[in-house]
């Protein structure tokens, strides 16, 4: 006998490892007068049982959710290769607005320049985006931001190119 945990539907077959309904991982049922249920030893699953991909509270791979290994690839996108960076949603437009926010951040450095055209580049193109197919592309804000952000170091940084350049000219 074993029981689902989720529905309590019991299952007369012991060969099954899924409930039929919704999936969920049936444990055995004792078959004591108490009748409460008890986590199995460890058991052996003979074949991957396939079950409704909807009601997938918990996977049967025993793998996390998807969501939880999201965060690894798109953080190592915020710094690494600009081309790479053709997903849906916000991604270029939020690596555009951080470019920019950097960039502003060491404008004294000239971050204008090797960060500020990126960033303003990379907003270009995530707006573009945005405007051509919104049903994938989004973030028209934070692409805003980056080629604000990213103009105006752009800027600082040229004037103090100018600056540095009319001061050594005096
Ligand atoms: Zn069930």
């Amino acid at each position: 006998m074993k029981v689902c945990p989720r529905c309590k539907k019991v299952y007369s077959d012991d060969t099954l490892n899924f409930c039929l309904d919704d999936g969920e991982l049936l444990m055995m049922q004792q078959p004591n007068p108490g009748g409460y249920i008890e986590e199995p030893p460890t058991m052996v699953l003979d074949q991957a049982r396939v079950t409704d991909p909807i009601s997938w509270a918990q996977p049967p791979t025993g793998q996390p959710p998807a969501q939880w290994t999201a965060p690894g690839p798109m953080a190592q996108q915020q710094f690494g290769g600009f081309a790479v960076t053709r997903r849906p949603d916000q991604t270029l437009a939020t690596v555009s607005m951080i470019l920019g926010i950097i960039s502003l951040a060491v404008s004294c450095c000239y971050g204008g320049i090797w960060l500020g055209i990126p960033a303003a580049i990379l907003g270009f193109i995530a707006l573009q985006k945005a405007n051509s197919d919104s049903d994938k592309y989004g973030g028209r804000g934070l692409a805003t931001a980056g080629i604000v952000l990213g103009g105006i170091s752009m800027l600082i940084t040229l004037l103090i190119i100018i600056g540095a350049i009319a001061g050594s000219i005096r």
